[in-house]
């Protein structure tokens, strides 16, 4: 109990992030299709209520879940075919959760490539295609994606990223902070600082985090009248607010719900996204502080 109310009040003196701008455009990067609603159902709808052009691309089609396409097929040893099927339906909810949220199909882009593999393709499979020992596939096979049967290669991923930036020719891009546990995650941190850096951009680049440590958020499930507190792994980034409506967070629920085939499995994890803010930083690190003393670890 007092936990929260600590946590509360430390959330509050958070600064408020800045509120979006007509005509601004806002590119959301999400490593598998549910994180942009957990993140950002909420900033999404303001984006799009204040005026922007904001658009989502998801790097995979969420296709490695292997539980749960036990579920969704009815079968306790999904095949290569059950995954795929996996991917083509977290694909479909994709699109409607963002719907819902009012980002038109139009400025979605599925780039499909293979669910816990992003590490592999920015390294061993950078060039020589990556076959997914889940999908039993080596190109992007999901309907709808940007670039039908490109190879599971980091070259390529990176090809498709590049053209979407210079589709939407982003304003701001949200992105995970490099401290998300989840390897997906931080390998598409890695790679959206080095294209922004490339286009002398990646101040245009802000940070949030899904995959934060220790269970967090807790407590699990819905609590829509609770703060989301900062995530334990990051706690020392220069955090900002972004406070919801409560008509904000009845959406974003909806939305969340749109992921059937996740909610299922883990709606307590997912729901427990559902609270009065969300959380962004316009840094992926914290400051630099001098150390204290010299660490005896890294004496010689
Ligand atoms: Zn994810």
């Amino acid at each position: 109990m007092s936990t929260f109310s600590r946590s509360d009040r430390r959330v509050s003196e958070l600064p408020p992030a800045p509120a979006f701008r007509p005509g601004q455009r806002v590119l959301l990067l999400s490593p598998h299709p549910d994180d942009e609603t957990l993140c950002c159902g909420g900033m999404i709808q303001q984006g799009v209520a204040a005026g922007a052009g904001v658009y989502v691309a998801w790097l995979t089609a969420g296709d490695g879940f292997e539980f749960d396409a036990a579920l969704t097929g009815r079968t306790l040893h999904p095949g290569a075919q059950n995954l795929r099927e996996l991917g083509n339906t977290r694909a479909r909810e994709a699109r409607r959760a963002v719907a819902l949220l009012g980002v038109p199909a139009a400025h979605t882009f599925m780039l499909g490539y293979p669910d816990g593999a992003l590490f592999r393709l920015f390294s061993v499979n950078y060039v020589q295609p990556f076959t997914s020992p889940r999908t039993r596939s080596s190109a992007v096979y999901v309907t709808g994606a940007l670039t039908p049967k490109a190879p599971f290669s980091g070259q390529a991923l990176e090809a498709d990223l590049r053209r979407v930036l210079d589709r939407v020719q982003p304003d701001l891009v949200l992105v995970p902070a490099p401290q998300d546990f989840h390897p997906d995650h931080h390998t598409l941190t890695y790679l959206a600082l080095r294209l922004m850096a490339d286009r002398g951009q990646e101040d245009r680049l802000r940070f949030w985090v899904v995959h934060g440590g220790l269970e967090w958020p807790v407590p699990k499930g819905l609590h829509p009248e609770l703060p989301l507190t900062v995530p334990p792994r990051a706690r020392a980034l220069p955090w900002q607010r972004v406070d919801l409506t409560a008509q904000q967070q009845a959406r974003k629920v909806q939305a969340i719900d749109t992921y059937r085939s996740q909610t299922r499995i883990m709606g307590r994890f997912l729901r427990a996204f559902d609270r009065r803010n969300e959380l962004l930083s316009p840094a992926a690190l914290p400051p630099l502080s001098a150390p204290a003393s010299p660490s005896p670890a890294l004496a010689h």
